[in-house]
């Protein structure tokens, strides 16, 4: 113990708490949940696992993200029925849930017949956290959750790390001392391109340029009073939202509110969108695609990644139709190009866009609301970058954590301890859809069966994985 003590971040290590504990997720998202559940399933015990999370349940932060990007509990999402995070199996689907809570049969069909014969079928956001929220409460979350921020990962001499904590309601820091890490941070936040810092800086108040995943209800709320002019910019699934909640406002206001949009590039056959059921093609996550970038180098992976996760959005006949109405009726404008620079006018913001075609353009609008994603660079992290500067972790050319096929992070193997990522701090590695409900569940398989190799829980045999899932079906706690 002393030797640990000795190496904290604390001006008196008496003032700390010490638990040990065989593994730490750090995060306590989404990324946390389908890691820990996998882990429950495989037998290690509430006591061997501690996630560190700001959250009491691990659906928070993709609920308040929902939430800011103007999605309602029953809006839907962009995933198939059987990418479960609440069902390591897939079997039965969100579909089956959903058909069976509405008495609506023909949900089931659907999905069986998509995407040929009928719109592929995406669960509702409230569906989703519903039923993680049910399965926290099968694996004992609770016993396992550790309030508070993570401060700091430090590598131990013999072996292992320990991780501390600020608590929350607690004076004391806790040092959590153990042998594996994960760390499933998530976002830093939302991605705010210079041109917006620098706008937003200098002109804090009143917010004229808000973040799609920011909360910005107030810009909804003045359009629908007074009218006015807005540019959307960006051309992914978060644009489709605000461009609906605007539509749907200026309809019930009767105020005259006319919206323009900026895409970077402009695609002619979807009227400026790229439209894709998924963010990734499916063969990404378990077909040709996936054995294909297992192969790459990793600058092969970056590349083939960025490609196949490129910006698009889901066709959806309540987005496009209004959309028409729009075009046709001239409150709707789209341009191609980039922002070089916002600039304040007396009660307006001036963007100065070089369009496609090199010339300069000046649009002047009430509000600008940047659709233009989440920071997704790692390093952005404080937790990290302390990391990366302590020499226990890399970070590859997107700012992400360097993990290998095994989703262990390179540099980070200290004598019998290890540290592994997923989620969004996992990009560039050997899974494109990393960052969704099932590349989350596939690192949680390979990261399981790591730690299964070293004696902590075991592997899915297919007598477990049938006992287990018949326990599943059953609600029965573990
Ligand atoms: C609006 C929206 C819709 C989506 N729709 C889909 C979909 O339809 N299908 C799909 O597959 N995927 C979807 N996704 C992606 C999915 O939500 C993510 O893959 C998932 O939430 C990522 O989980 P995570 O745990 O990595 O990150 P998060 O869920 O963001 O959780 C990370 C947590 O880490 C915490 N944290 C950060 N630093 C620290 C620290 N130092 N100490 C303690 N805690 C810390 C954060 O506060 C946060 O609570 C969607 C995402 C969004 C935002």
């Amino acid at each position: 113990m002393t030797t640990m003590q000795n190496h904290l971040p604390t001006e008196n290590p008496a003032d700390l708490e010490f638990q040990q504990v065989p593994i730490v997720s750090i995060g306590g998202g989404l990324g946390s949940f389908a890691l820990v559940d996998r882990l429950r399933i495989g037998g290690v015990s509430t006591a061997d696992i501690r996630v560190v999370s700001l959250h009491r349940q691990p659906e928070q932060a993709f609920a308040d993200a929902c939430r800011d990007s103007g999605m309602g509990p029953r809006d839907r999402l962009r995933s198939e029925s059987s990418a479960r995070i609440d069902n390591l199996w897939g079997f039965p689907g969100y579909a089956a849930r959903e058909a069976h809570e509405t008495k609506s049969p023909g949900l089931i069909l659907r999905s069986l017949v998509e995407p040929v014969l009928a719109r592929p079928y995406a669960p509702t956001a409230g569906l989703v956290q519903h039923a993680v929220k049910e399965e926290t409460a099968r694996i004992g979350w609770n016993k396992m959750t550790v309030r508070g921020m993570a401060l700091r990962v430090q590598r131990q001499p013999d072996g292992g790390y320990v991780v501390l904590v600020r608590r929350r309601g607690n004076r004391r820091d806790l040092a959590l001392v153990c042998d594996y890490v994960h760390l499933a941070l998530g976002p830093f936040g939302p991605k705010l391109t210079p041109e917006a810092v620098g706008f937003r800086l200098e002109h804090p108040y009143p917010q004229r340029l808000v973040h799609a995943y920011e909360q910005h209800s107030e810009v909804y709320d003045d359009l629908a009073e007074h009218g006015g002019s807005v540019l959307v910019r960006g051309s992914g699934i978060a644009s489709s939202r605000v461009l609906q909640r605007l539509i749907e406002d200026r309809e019930r206001s009767g105020k005259d509110v006319h919206i323009f949009q900026l895409f970077r590039s402009y695609d002619d056959d979807g009227c400026g969108f790229t439209h894709h059921p998924y963010d990734f093609p499916k063969a990404a996550l378990g077909g040709q695609l996936r054995d294909t970038m297992r192969r790459l180098d990793e600058d092969g992976r970056i590349e083939l990644s960025t490609k196949l996760g490129a910006t698009s959005t889901p066709y959806r006949t309540e987005w496009a139709a209004p959309l028409r109405e729009a075009r046709a009726e001239g409150w709707y404008d789209a341009l191609a190009g980039e922002v070089q620079q916002f600039v304040a006018l007396d009660d307006q913001v001036r963007a100065q866009i070089r369009l496609a075609d090199k010339e300069t353009y000046e649009l002047d609008v009430d509000y600008v609301i940047d659709a233009t994603g989440m920071d997704q660079r790692a390093d952005n992290h404080p937790l990290i970058s302390d990391m990366v500067q302590q020499g226990i972790v890399e970070v590859n050319d997107l700012g992400c954590l360097r993990v290998g096929d095994d989703f262990v992070v390179a540099g980070s193997e200290n004598h019998s301890g290890a540290i592994f990522a997923s989620g969004m701090n996992a990009r560039g590695g050997p899974l494109g859809p990393v960052d969704s409900f099932l590349g989350l569940q596939s690192a949680a398989l390979s990261i399981a069966d790591v730690l299964a190799d070293h004696g902590l829980g075991e592997r899915l045999t297919p007598a477990r994985s049938v006992r287990q899932w018949w326990k599943w079906m059953g609600r029965k706690s573990l």
